[in-house]
């Protein structure tokens, strides 16, 4: 039996997307949704995977100190890490490829989860990336590691 339970968090950030070419290489912020998906084989002696508070306090803890109200940027993009860090204060958070929503469901499902997880029962086994109300991206965790984006056709272009 595979049983998974799912809880979200909201945030607010900034980012750019270095060398995109269009208007997403600004400096801009979005409001957030992340999705996090947890599943274990059984349940607790209470009936659950586990205590949502426990999810809440765990994701919303290390989003709220690394990403949300501050700029996250590719390690790449010296010129934009050399700008947020003019600002005082400031906030930034350096990712090892551009971040975009699939970039960003990635990392917190591959990197963030299992350090946030590891002494629990459960398995992030999906992170979805809510970038605007019509789009999001995803990462989950298949028999292998992959990758899978879905983005809503009509949100080309406005990431
Ligand atoms: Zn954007």
């Amino acid at each position: 039996m595979n049983l998974e339970i799912m809880r979200r968090i909201k945030f607010c950030a900034g980012h750019r997307l270095h060398q995109h070419g269009g208007k997403c290489e600004f400096f801009h912020g979005h409001n957030y949704v992340a999705d996090f998906f947890v599943t274990s084989n059984d349940v607790d002696s209470v009936g659950r995977v586990i205590d949502f508070a426990e999810l809440k306090s765990r994701f919303e803890g290390w989003l709220d100190e690394h990403w949300d109200h501050g700029f996250i940027l590719n390690q790449a993009d010296e010129n934009g890490l050399s700008a947020i860090k003019m600002v005082e204060p400031c906030k930034y958070y350096q990712l090892p490829y551009n971040p975009t929503a699939e970039n960003m469901a990635r990392y917190l499902l591959e990197v963030v989860c299992p350090k946030l997880l590891g002494d629990t029962d459960v398995t992030a086994t999906c992170v979805r990336i809510w970038e605007t109300e019509a789009s999001f991206a995803e990462a989950r965790l298949q028999s292998a590691t992959s990758l899978v984006a879905a983005v809503a056709p009509e949100a080309v272009g406005v990431r």
